[in-house]
């Protein structure tokens, strides 16, 4: 069994964050150290930790945070410009809560996709 993260207790409305969007499926928030001028997590109401541990029974909750990121980057007024989608994976994927996350990064011209 997975352990939580402090992304169970936002879910749960257990500790502060800015909520912009919860159904039955996932929840999304804006993250807490921002890396751009919009910067929204969207994670899925059960805990995966990792796209490693995903499988077909996850495929409705990660299929929504998809349609739920084009709606939230509407809203944002950043849909036209454009903006990122980003999940990290693991050590080298740079994750640091596992709790599968997808950041909507944008509002400004982000650069090259990878630095080295
Ligand atoms: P990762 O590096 O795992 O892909 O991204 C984790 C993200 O979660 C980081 O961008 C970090 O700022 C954000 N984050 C970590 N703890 C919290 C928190 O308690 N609240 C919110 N809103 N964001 C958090």
């Amino acid at each position: 069994m997975a352990e939580e993260t402090i992304f169970s207790k936002i879910i749960r409305r257990e500790i502060p964050a800015d909520i912009l969007y919860q159904d039955d499926l996932v929840t999304a928030f804006r993250d807490i150290s921002p890396q751009a001028p919009s910067h929204i997590l969207i994670i899925p109401n059960v805990l995966i930790p990792t796209v490693n541990d995903t499988d077909t029974a996850h495929e409705a909750a990660l299929g929504r945070m998809v349609t739920v990121a084009a709606k939230l980057a509407k809203q944002e007024g950043i849909d036209e410009d454009g903006y990122r989608l980003i999940i990290n994976c693991n050590r080298h994927g740079g994750q640091e809560v596992y709790h599968i996350h997808m950041h909507l990064v944008g509002g400004r011209p982000l650069g090259p996709m990878l630095s080295r």
